[in-house]
């Protein structure tokens, strides 16, 4: 029985020819900057998003804290929306590894914060209050349905940093998968931001790693913060292979994913006792509801496992699942099978 796993788009597991790739990549000292494979790569992700400079770093949790460490001393603050993943899902890093203060401001159901509440918590000149530094979007929104940012909105958002001499980092992780979603280049989200970090693991389907991009000047400086944090990599060439890869093939397939989400959306709207909102599915992400008094989270996670379907629980009555690479129309339909069994034998 193959095992439908929809938790997160981070269990794909690389093609025959990011394996080929990670073989036959030619190697060198990545901390000498030696490595022609990272080298490449980085010259990749930095044309593809517009920037000067790039850095191929292990984790997007990692990318994330290079480049704030980057723009912010200790003490400084950081703008960021409330169910931003780098508010919570990061170990708190900003504040632990960097002493960056988080002020948090609400995101909207469509990963978007106000301009105007943005701006209401950007911080004047006082002796008693931090300096803000940064404003931090993310594209596409994790929390937020996997909603995708437009440009114009992040532009808008750009217009009014520039206004306060504030810095914009976009957390990218999925960037390309808004790019394919809204059919525009990425550099039409990238050209508004100073920094990003985007995932080549996630539904691009590498093993290993993320890129953070900006300036000549900022990736040097984050090149060393990423010393710092024991980020360097010796013949990284093997992992930085299959991200090539995942950048030249990966990109366009992700329009099949959306589909296959909202494929599962609207399935999972006829099934009895589930709701979900097929109008908030904008790219690979789908949340969904059990009706109160039902059945738990964790029980509907187990009666699911047990026929191979893997679903993440996100609370106490609520579910994610995300289409990608490796799963096709016919796994969706099957998972939606299970689901309607199983929800079936419930009451
Ligand atoms: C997954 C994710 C990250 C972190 O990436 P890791 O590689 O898991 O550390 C950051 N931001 C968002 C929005 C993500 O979905």
């Amino acid at each position: 029985m193959k095992i439908i796993d929809l938790r997160s788009d981070t269990v794909t597991l690389p093609t025959d020819e990011m394996r080929e790739a990670a073989c036959d990549a030619e190697l060198g000292d990545d901390v000498f900057g030696e490595d022609p494979t990272v080298n490449r790569l980085q010259d990749f992700a930095a044309e593809l998003t517009g920037k000067e400079a790039a850095l191929f770093v292990s984790s997007g949790t990692m990318g994330n804290l290079v480049c704030v460490l980057t723009h912010c001393r200790r003490g400084e603050e950081l703008i960021l929306g409330d169910k931003s993943h780098m508010f919570l899902n990061e170990c708190g890093s900003i504040s632990a590894v960097g002493g960056v203060h988080p002020h948090t401001v609400p995101n909207e159901p469509d990963g978007t914060m106000r301009i105007g509440d943005i701006e209401s918590a950007v911080r004047g000149v006082n002796d008693h209050w931090p300096r803000t530094r940064l404003i931090c979007l993310e594209n596409t929104h994790n929390r937020c349905y996997g909603a995708a940012l437009t440009p114009d909105y992040m532009a808008s958002v750009a217009a009014m940093a520039r206004k306060h001499e504030l810095r914009v980092h976009l957390d990218g992780a999925r960037i390309f998968n808004a790019a394919v979603a809204l059919g525009c280049d990425v550099r039409k989200f990238t050209s508004h931001v100073d920094s990003l970090s985007f995932c080549l693991s996630k539904g691009l389907s590498a093993p290993v790693g993320s890129v953070v991009c900006g300036t000549r000047g900022f990736i040097a400086e984050a090149r060393r913060n990423r010393k710092l944090l024991g980020g360097g990599m010796r013949q990284a060439g093997m992992i930085a292979a299959p991200g090539i890869v995942a950048l030249e093939k990966m990109v366009a397939r992700l329009a099949e994913d959306h589909k296959n989400a909202r494929r599962l959306a609207e399935g999972i709207t006829g099934i009895p006792g589930l709701s979900t909102d097929a109008s908030r599915v904008y790219t690979n992400i789908v949340y969904f509801d059990i009706e109160a008094g039902k059945i738990t989270a964790e029980q509907l996670q187990e009666r699911l496992e047990a026929k191979g379907i893997r679903a993440l629980p996100t609370g106490p009555a609520r579910f994610r699942m995300l289409a990608h690479y490796g799963i096709d129309s016919a796994d969706i339909d099957r998972a939606l099978a299970i689901l309607r069994e199983v929800m079936g034998g419930v009451n």
